[in-house]
Order: C-alpha cells, then structure tokens, then sequence
C-alpha cells in the first residue's frame, strides 16, 4: 500500500469532515430492528432503547411468521440468485413480487431493481437524456438527484412543494429552449412522495394537474409512502384520493422491510426499463429468498390495514403528547416527525442525551438538511405502546427546556 497515494485521496476530506463536525461513524446495534433495541454505548456497554429512527415504520422485520416465511424461501431457493434477470438470474418469486406489487399498487405493471436507490437512478437515466428537462423538488432524495445528474438532462430545481415555482421554472425552461436551436425537450417531473426530513407529502393532485397542462411526465418516489399512507398503506395516490403519477417509484426496505425498490405503472414503461435501465440491466438479481420475503411481507400488509392505522394514530398520540408538553411540532401526515432545534451543536447534545435516557433518535444537521435547521428525526412503528411514546415525549421536552 502507496500511504502517500491513498492519503493525496483520502486525507484532507477525512480530516475536513473531524473539523467541522461531520465525520459520519456507524452505531452498532446487537439485536434485530424492532421498536425495542439494544445498542453498542460508546463506553463499550449494551444498552435498551426505545427505537423511534426507523424506517420499518410497520415493525414487520422481527415477526416469527415472516421470518419463518423468508427462511423457508431460503431452503427453497438457495443463498443467491446466481445472475442477472434479464440471463439467470430471474427466479419465480421475482416474477410472483413483481405481479403482487402492481397489484397492491393498483398498476398494470412493476419492475423491481435490488434498491430503492438503484430504482430512482435507473428510471431516470434511462427516461431522460441531455436534450431533456428535468423538474426537480429542491429536498428531493440524493438517489433522484443522482439519477438526474447522471441523465445529464437539464434540471430545474423548484421550491418545495410549490407549485407556482414549478409552473414558473416549466415556463422559464421553455422560454430559453425555444430561444435555441435545439428540438422541443421532453419534461419530467420528479418529487418524493414523503420528504424525509420533513415528512411532510408532495401536492400529488396539483403535480398531476401542472404536468397535465405542461405535457410532463410525472414520476413520484413512494419510499417512505409504501405500507405508511392512505386507509390501506397504498400510497399518495390512495391518501389524496386521486389517480396515480405516471411513474410510481417504491423501496421494499422500508415499512416492507425487506430489501429492494421497485418502479410501477404501465406495461410500456417496465418494458423500457428492462430493456433501457443501465441499474436493472448490469447487476446481479436480488436474492430469490429475499424477492419471496418482500412479497409475503407484502401480503402481511394487504392482509393487515389495521397495522397502518395503528401507525397513523401513534403518530398522532406522539404529536399532541409532544404539543401537551410544549414541543412545537406539527401534527405529520406520515411516519416521520421532525422536531427543529436549529443549532447543529445544539441538536447532538439532545441526541446524546435522549440516548443516554434509553431513546434513540438521532439529529440531523447540514448538509442533509439547511445550515440552523438540524432536528431531531423521530419516526415512529406501529407497535410502539402509548406508554413508550409518551416517556420519549416527556424526555424530549424535559431535555430541550434545560438547553
Ligand atoms: N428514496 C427516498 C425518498 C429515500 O428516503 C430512500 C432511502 N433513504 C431511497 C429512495 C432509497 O431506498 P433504498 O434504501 O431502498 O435504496
């Protein structure tokens, strides 16, 4: 090993992130995600927390009737898939996930990639190209914003969730365009369905309204919508009560809790990503046991609305639990509650504190969300009891009135 190489690579960035605070390190947790964890503390010792961080909002990835299920499909279907779809690799329980996704969606079709990142990088490579326009949420997710950058279409970033913004960026776009050479570009429109630092939800019946009236394709990203909105854990679409965007992105690695991202809609379109999506095509196919596990999980949730409404009305009694002790949130309409806190410093000592208290949420500062916005990041399952809510509630406040 050339030290001197490696560090004209390494060292400066490494050392950038110590000085400011954002040097990223992992937590190591010692038992399976659920609302109850232990984790590794600093001092060595294993530690329980109550976990309000994450992302398998339904708490399905510990229960003994879906994990039998998976280990199962592993007897069955070996280790790994041993290829990639489109030459060995596609095994029955990536078609029988496919079909079950476009069912449960609602859509003709689905396609499934081996992540929800892959998902968004795949589908707008492939859709866009350099003479396109792409209309991009400014707190879009970095898979989306990775999959623009790598179209190389042009890209017009809008306000958040603000629609007269995105007429105006569709119009101002144009405008440069037909004052070119080049031919009329082909539109997209992109947003996240839940943002999520904010969880707060994409305008889906104005989006489908402005790329109606501006012939734009509207693509949305349901990660953390999948199994959270709607009476039945569909999506937005279900939410609003209104039909679907062209393009339904989805990861199975959250409230599904298993692994994997997954496009929806017409047949066209997951022919064409088939035949056209550079992160379907070059990469092995996920695990045949872990395609069965994303379907029988999906099942669970088709069979099991109720565990979205159990999630929906934590969400709520965690809200006014923070609101009765002086909190300053928002009522959310999914999953996610972010609770602001401003100061970056601020914002970890709360963090370490709640930890130190058995509460695992962590904060989150720049860059992932503005400069004096970090927040504590609090998402919630739908097994969490009353009881643990409101001690994380009364905790949070107790901690913040003593910053
Ligand atoms: N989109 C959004 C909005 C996300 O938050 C995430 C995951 N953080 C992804 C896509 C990527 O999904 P996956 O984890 O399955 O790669």
């Amino acid at each position: 090993m050339n030290e001197r190489i490696l560090d004209l690579f390494t060292k400066d960035a490494l050392e950038a992130a110590r000085a400011n605070n954002t040097y990223r390190s992992m937590r190591l947790m010692e038992t399976p995600e659920s609302s109850r964890v232990k984790i590794r503390m600093p001092n060595g010792a294993s530690q329980e927390q109550i976990l309000l961080a994450s992302n398998s909002y339904l708490d399905l990835a510990n229960i003994d009737e879906l994990k039998q299920a998976m280990a199962q499909a592993v007897l069955e279907w070996g280790t790994g898939s041993g290829g990639a779809r489109l030459t060995t690799g596609n095994k029955t329980p990536h078609q029988e996930l496919e079909e079950f996704i476009a069912k449960f969606k609602g859509e003709e079709s689905a396609i499934t990639f081996n992540t929800g990142y892959m998902a968004n990088v795949g589908t707008i490579s492939a859709l866009c190209g350099k003479n396109d326009f792409i209309f991009s949420d400014e707190l879009n997710h970095a898979s989306i914003i990775d999959g623009i950058r790598l179209s190389r279409a042009k890209c017009f970033v809008y306000k958040h969730n603000d629609m007269a913004d995105l007429q105006r960026v569709i119009l101002e776009a144009e405008k440069s365009r037909a004052e070119s050479a080049l031919p009329a570009p082909r539109k997209l429109i992109v947003t996240d369905a839940v943002f999520s630092m904010d969880g707060d939800l994409a305008n889906l019946p104005e989006l489908l309204r402005v790329a109606k009236e501006n012939d734009c394709l509207l693509m949305v990203d349901e990660a953390h919508a999948t199994g959270v909105l709607g009476k039945t854990g569909r999506g937005l679409a279900e939410h609003y009560g209104c039909a679907h965007a062209d393009v339904t992105v989805g990861t199975l690695s959250k409230a599904v809790a298993a692994e994997g991202g997954f496009v929806a809609g017409p047949k066209q379109l997951t022919e064409f990503l088939k035949n056209k999506s550079r992160s379907f095509i070059f990469t092995t196919a996920m695990a045949p046991a872990v395609a069965a596990a994303a379907c029988n999980n999906l099942r669970f949730i088709d069979a099991h609305p109720e565990r979205v409404q159990n999630l929906r009305d934590n969400v709520k009694f965690f809200c006014d639990a923070l609101r009765r002790e002086g909190v300053n949130v928002d009522l959310s309409p999914s999953a996610i509650v972010p609770i602001v806190i401003g100061d970056e410093a601020k914002a970890m000592q709360v963090s370490a504190k709640l930890q130190e208290q058995g509460i695992l949420i962590p904060a989150i500062r720049y860059p992932t969300v503005a400069k004096g916005q970090a927040r504590l990041r609090a998402s919630l399952m739908a097994t969490h009891t009353h009881e643990q809510l409101q001690t994380a509630a009364s905790t949070i406040a107790q901690i913040i009135k003593k910053l």
